[in-house]
């Protein structure tokens, strides 16, 4: 229903009479939430305190679940013209598969910012102790082989970040028809440097009449006349290839006039020897490759994860120890060198997607100003949240502002509603809500029998993990943290690899045989992430990481590669996570799958066997990042004329050659087919 589910939403200085009302309401929801599920245990037996050493006995009747989302670009190959252009169509394949086929599939499919994205979820979780864990890789193949099987003839569903022609000059197929002879012939002319949006122009009346979106509101700066990229007024990217759900155009628009300027998003340009650096009205900043809209961003593809925790207390913990792993996961994740048709410099998008989205005003993103915001509404975590003694002020480094108004008001209702709520939570809440809601529906706005206000929030803070209570009142769901950093992967098995080492790190939160302490200032998390973009950061840069990591006090901080990071520091002083995970693993396989079959238990330890391979082989070089192989693959091009530039052949080359490998016709060593089951 989510996509017939038409609703008119204001335009941001309309929603600026309501933001107050619907941030209370959203607090007061939070609050109710936490009235319910604050004491919320998941399992019958009295689960001791997480960090206290000397308990040794855990019981085992916990049922926790975890789950994986993953986002991937529908692309049209034309193999005798040589172009992969993107779909926008995937509404339509949402309406002919109708809701009742869709309730039988094994997975969830879901509709994202693109109107060429589509993500996938498994349909019931998966769990998080004793399980098979081949069951990830089996669902990821079945969501991914099923969900090309639904596309038309000569379409790819692609998991990669993101789509490398995004803005250059026409970059869609038609709706629902093909390209005429001389349309391919512009398009295939075009590189970077041909301006404008050909997707605006005469000849191409059919797909403007079938991808028209009605405004929702009238718009106040310019004349009523001109609807061409009415929401993001981007030169590059077609507003009418947002998702059709108004949710998506509302939040470009509202970002867009809350900010009070179009996005900016930067990137600086790999300069190769005839690298062009000229200033033009469409690279406005030489050096730099320059994008103006939310969908260069979120037109983008991840891979998330989401853990249930044993209760509150657990949660707040797992999101603290994740959100230092953050980094170090879209470092190793890397998949995205090229935006905008040219090379970049960076191995990642996570930065592009913080540019993407980012909706405060002049003054906010001033640091001479008062109401200096450091980051943007997409960004790594500013606040450790945690109560376990772990977790030492002298952590939480940032000094991050929060919103005050509402931190008090929040404060008085807890007061009144007669619950306990402490200052790091209170402070979590403040951040949320320095942010103002960007999708407020018109005839939602007085409706507050659910999580919903809440939720606007909540659901526009992009971090680099989310603390996310259960989802309604009578939920039966506890208390989740969502690991948000990934990039996509090519095929099934990378991803339900880095998907089981994070799961293998979360095991060890979920016993207490050990402490496990991730914690360090959360100033050097952010400098880890500042690096993680960089070209080649899984091999070249180092990390801020804590070698005392067995240890509750203070942190002892080293800078170390990621292969010492997971394997270990040569001298043996640090055993590394994966030191870590295997002095544990009997314990947490063996006690999680107590009741269970030896079968298993030794069959995980097989598969975990091999996905720690699997990291070692790319901390240590010997199979390639994403990123570093699409590098690898443009410049080596015979076409690649040494200037930065990916034109729509070798993108085509590029795409088709990845859909082969990851179709497994073509191997590539780089793309290792792990899992030997
Ligand atoms: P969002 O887009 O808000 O992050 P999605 O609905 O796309 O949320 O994804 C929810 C994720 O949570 C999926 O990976 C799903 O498998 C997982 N999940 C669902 N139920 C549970 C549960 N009880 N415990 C943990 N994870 C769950
Ligand atoms: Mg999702
Ligand atoms: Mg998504
Ligand atoms: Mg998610
Ligand atoms: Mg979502």
């Amino acid at each position: 229903g989510y996509l017939n589910d038409k609703g008119v939403t204001y335009d941001y200085y309309e929603s600026l009479a309501f933001q107050k009302m619907l941030k209370e309401k959203g607090i007061v929801q939070f609050l109710s939430l936490l009235k319910i599920f604050g004491k919320f245990q998941l399992h019958e037996h009295q689960f001791e305190h997480l960090s206290d050493p000397n308990v040794k006995q855990v019981e085992t009747k916990m049922q926790l679940f975890w789950g994986d989302e993953f986002e991937g670009h529908v692309i049209k190959l034309y193999d005798d013209q040589k172009l992969a252009l993107l779909n926008p169509n995937t509404s339509g394949l949402f309406q002919s598969l109708g809701e009742e086929h869709q309730k039988k599939l094994p997975f969830v499919i879901l509709p994202e910012f693109g109107a060429w994205m589509i993500e996938l979820t498994p349909n019931k979780p998966y769990q998080c102790m004793c399980y098979n864990f081949d069951q990830v890789l089996i669902n990821m193949r079945k969501r991914i082989q099923t969900l090309q099987s639904y596309l038309p003839q000569g379409n790819q569903y692609v998991l990669i970040p993101v789509y490398p022609m995004l803005g250059v000059g026409r970059f869609t197929t038609t709706v629902e028809s093909d390209l005429t002879a001389s349309m391919i012939e512009k398009i295939r002319s075009q590189t970077s440097y041909i301006e404008g949006t050909p997707t605006l122009q005469q000849d191409e009346k059919q797909f403007q009449n079938e991808k028209l979106i009605q405004p929702a509101t009238p718009y106040k700066e310019l004349p009523v006349e001109p609807i061409c990229n009415y929401f993001s007024q981007s030169i590059y990217f077609d507003d009418r290839i947002i998702n059709p759900h108004p949710r998506y155009s509302t939040l470009a628009q509202n970002i867009r006039l809350r900010r009070g300027s179009k996005v900016e998003i930067k990137i600086p340009l790999f300069i190769d020897q005839n690298t062009n650096v000229e200033e033009s009205e469409y690279e406005p900043n030489p050096g730099y490759i320059t994008m103006d809209h939310m969908g260069f961003g979120m037109g983008n593809c991840a891979l998330q994860t989401t853990y249930l925790s044993i209760d509150i207390d657990h949660a707040r913990l797992l999101y603290d120890q994740l959100a230092i792993l953050a980094p170090l996961f879209a470092a190793l994740t890397a998949g995205s060198p090229i935006y905008k048709g040219k090379i970049s410099n960076w191995d990642t998008k996570w930065d592009c997607l913080e540019m993407s989205v980012d909706c405060r005003s002049e003054k906010e993103r001033n640091p001479q100003n008062a109401n200096y915001i450091p980051k943007s509404r997409y960004s790594t975590i500013s606040y450790f949240i945690s109560n376990d003694k772990m977790n030492l002020e002298e952590y939480n480094d940032l000094n991050f502002p929060a919103n005050e108004e509402i931190m008090k008001f929040t404060k008085e209702k807890a007061q009144e509603m007669d619950i306990k709520l402490d200052d790091k939570l209170l402070k979590h809440l403040g951040i949320l809500f320095l942010r103002d809601n960007m999708v407020m529906f018109k005839d939602k706005i007085h409706i507050d029998d659910n999580t919903a206000h809440f939720e606007a929030i909540q659901s526009s803070n992009w971090n680099s993990v989310r603390f996310k209570p259960p989802p309604s009142y009578n939920s039966k769901i506890g208390w989740r943290v969502e690991f948000r950093t990934m990039e996509i992967q090519l095929t099934a098995e990378e991803n339900a690899a880095w998907s089981i080492m994070i799961l293998m790190i979360v095991r060890l939160f979920f016993t207490n045989y050990i402490p496990v302490n991730f914690y360090m200032p959360l100033s050097l998390v952010d400098e880890n992430m500042r690096r993680s973009k960089e070209k080649g950061a899984i091999l070249n840069k180092k990390f801020y990481f804590r070698t005392n990591f067995q240890e509750y006090g203070p942190a002892t901080v080293e800078e170390l590669t990621l292969q010492e990071i997971f394997f270990g520091k040569q001298d043996n002083t640090f055993i590394g996570i994966i030191g870590l995970i295997h002095q544990n693993r009997n314990v947490v396989n063996k006690q999680q799958c107590a009741q269970k079959e030896e079968q298993v238990y030794l069959k995980n330890k097989i598969l975990q066997d091999e996905v720690i391979e699997f990291v070692r082989s790319k901390v240590n070089g010997t199979t390639k990042t994403l990123a570093s192989w699409m590098r690898d693959f443009v410049t080596s091009h015979p076409n690649y004329n040494q200037d930065s530039i990916v034109t729509h052949e070798i993108n085509f080359d590029l795409i088709k050659t990845l859909t082969a490998i990851k179709d497994r016709q073509k191997e590539d060593p780089h793309f290792p087919l792990i899992f030997s089951m």
